[in-house]
């Protein structure tokens, strides 16, 4: 499996691309901004789905164009259904004209998103949104966690669903349930793993 990370749109949001090379299946969480990097990045992969940690402006300004281009299915959890609908809550409504959307396909936990031969399992991660979700490869060991968990830090509370004692559990009973070794991929930021997070970061010593 192979990860490609882009920062796109005005707060450099990371965009990922996942990849399996035997299989020449992809997927894109987050892409906050459509760019032609993005499909350069793809290259002669075949995008499977773009999927969404959750519904915030900086995580989906990409997500129509880029479906528009590749044809492929946006997934997100069922909770960030009215984060995506309304920009009262996804706050396009501060930076963007507009940029209310529609996924495809709508999941929740226990769900299980494949790239070739890697599985990630989704976790529901609620506490800086209300439709939050994590992505974790017990195989790959990485885990793709929006902004919940970050290098150092956790997500924003102060949003319209935030909740610091909830981003603390989902973080405690879901992230870091796995071992040290394990590389996490913020929505933000630099990656890190759960050993340095377990050992640093403050908020959830
Ligand atoms: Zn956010
Ligand atoms: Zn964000």
């Amino acid at each position: 499996m192979q990860i490609e990370i882009l920062k796109l749109g005005e707060i450099k949001t990371n965009c990922y691309i996942v990849k399996d090379e035997e299989t020449k299946e992809a997927i894109v969480i987050d892409p906050g901004e459509y760019d032609d990097s993005i499909i350069e990045a793809i290259g002669d992969y075949r995008l499977k789905q773009i999927v969404i940690t959750h519904g915030h402006w900086d995580h989906i300004g990409g997500v129509e164009e880029l479906r528009l281009k590749t044809g492929a299915r946006v997934v997100a959890h069922i909770n960030a259904k009215e984060y995506l609908n309304k920009e009262s809550l996804n706050l396009c409504n501060f930076f963007k004209e507009k940029c209310s959307i529609e996924a495809d396909e709508y999941i929740e936990e226990n769900t299980t998103i494949k790239v070739g031969r890697a599985e990630f399992k989704v976790y529901y991660t609620p506490g800086h949104t209300l439709g939050d979700m994590s992505l974790v490869s017990e195989t790959e060991k990485v885990m793709f966690t929006g902004d919940v968990l970050f290098e150092g830090t956790i997500g924003r509370t102060d949003l319209p669903g935030g909740n610091m004692d909830q981003i603390i559990d989902s973080i405690k009973e879901k992230l870091l349930i796995y071992a040290d070794d394990f590389t996490v991929y913020p929505g933000h930021g630099h990656f890190t793993t759960i050993g340095h997070e377990k050992a640093h970061n403050r908020f959830i010593k």
